[in-house]
């Protein structure tokens, strides 16, 4: 399977299965076709004029009553959390499924003939890096029903559920982290469980036509009605994780962080999906690169050069944007991937060291010390840093901003700047800087 975690996957080529519809009881055919890099996973009709395609986006969410639906303008499709579990688990990040009826094949009510169908398939890395959503802050959705989701930070995808039926009846607990190997062995083959009375009236106005015990376990009081015996003691929690990894997966990026479900539901997993989508359209609003002023009111990357002697990898500003006085100024630095502190701080968790920010500050503090001494043949050099503080995290795609401003300068030998850096509005870090000058 992918051993590129970073890199965004899909299918080596085409694969199909036939089987039932849950809904209709029709006869209806599945295929997964590759698809390039950034496309996702997309629905796509065949049976309707002009096979139209519908993103597996959250955005697209039309209901949630006990499967769930995404719809395009009139076109739906039905019941996608399982194939979409199995695509994002088994680390599919683009592809097309093709259908020829409104819902896939139900199969046996699990995962397992997707992931058999993927492995089929087979997962091939693609040129692109992933997008990935980092939980910076705990988040939660709660729901009348009694359905609690805790997202946390992690820095790895995880998933901890608690499942209990009508008076707690089947209590059960499951915490992994989700890999393609976990997910294949452990959840995949967890099937669809239903209440008798939640299923009996539909059945009496056969609305689930292509239901029967070989495609769900039926809840009936005490007894676990189905064709086969449970595949697991703990089967309804494994599915539960199940539907979770699917719903999230309309969020369309790869979750680093740890999901806390307690009776969780196709509503609260959508809830949730919509949160982190809607975060992730707040960052993604203020970190669109402002328009930076250059000429007089700034230093581009050439001027700040000509004043710092610090090169790449150690040039921790890129321009300075703005000299509101003498003594302050704003600088800008682009926190990319490309950082080379990246690959060690830390493998698969990217995080800007703090000491960096700080000499990102004292950069910017010297430009403002060698523009008012009128000379650069001086090196200046740290003394002192005090009231250190790091508030929050700075992540590759982070557009920081660094102000500094000379509070004291004793002499042309010593100077002290208070300096912090912003990050999407927010202070991530600040620092009281000392620092001397020698002639080169
Ligand atoms: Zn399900």
């Amino acid at each position: 399977m992918p051993s590129t975690p970073e890199f965004q996957h899909t299918l080596g080529k085409a694969a199909s299965f036939s089987g039932t519809a849950l809904h209709t009881g029709e006869k209806v055919t599945l295929k997964l076709q590759p698809a390039p890099v950034d496309h996702g996973i997309k629905f796509k009709r065949k049976d309707l004029q002009e096979e139209p395609t519908i993103d597996a986006k959250i955005e697209n969410l039309k209901t949630v009553e006990r499967a769930t639906t995404i719809g395009e303008g009139s076109v739906r499709v039905h019941t996608v959390e399982h194939v979409l579990a199995a695509l994002w688990a088994m680390g599919v990040d683009n592809a097309v499924v093709e259908m020829d009826a409104n819902e896939p094949p139900i199969g046996d009510g699990s995962a397992q003939a997707y992931v058999d169908l993927i492995r089929k398939a087979g997962v091939t890395a693609q040129e692109e890096p992933r997008k990935f959503f980092d939980v910076r802050e705990t988040m939660h959705v709660e729901s009348k029903t009694g359905a609690l989701l805790v997202l946390l930070p992690d820095d790895k995808f995880r998933i901890s559920c608690t499942q209990a039926g009508p008076n707690n009846q089947f209590s059960q607990f499951y915490s992994m982290e989700v890999t393609p190997s976990l997910f294949e062995r452990e959840i995949a083959p967890a099937r669809t469980f239903v209440y008798y009375e939640d299923v009996k009236p539909l059945m009496d106005k056969n609305l689930i036509k292509g239901g029967s015990l070989e495609n769900a376990i039926v809840v009936r009081g005490d007894a676990v009605l189905s064709k086969e015996p449970l595949r697991f003691a703990d089967e309804f929690v494994r599915h539960k994780i199940l539907d979770i990894i699917g719903d999230l997966a309309l969020v369309g990026r790869r979750i680093r962080g740890h999901v806390v479900a307690v009776k969780p539901g196709h509503a609260s997993n959508a809830e949730l999906a919509r949160s982190i989508t809607r975060e992730q359209t707040r960052r993604s609003a203020v970190a669109t690169p402002r328009t930076i002023p250059s000429g007089d009111g700034g230093l581009d990357t050439d001027e700040v050069m000509q004043i710092l002697p610090h090169r790449f990898p150690f040039l921790m500003v890129d321009r300075i944007i703005s000299f509101e006085t003498e003594t302050k100024c704003v600088g800008v630095k682009t926190v990319t991937i490309n950082e080379p502190f990246f690959q060690g701080h830390f493998p698969g968790h990217p995080v800007m060291p703090g000491v960096m920010q700080v000499e990102a500050m004292a950069q910017v503090a010297s430009i403002l010390l060698f523009k008012l001494a009128k000379t650069t043949s001086r090196i200046g050099y740290f003394m002192s840093a005090d009231e250190v503080k790091f508030r929050k995290p700075v992540l590759p795609g982070d557009t920081m901003f660094i102000h500094a401003e000379l509070t004291k300068s004793r002499g042309e030998r010593l100077a002290k700047a208070k300096c912090h850096c912003v990050v999407n509005d927010a202070i991530v870090s600040e620092a009281e800087l000392m620092f001397t000058f020698l002639d080169k």
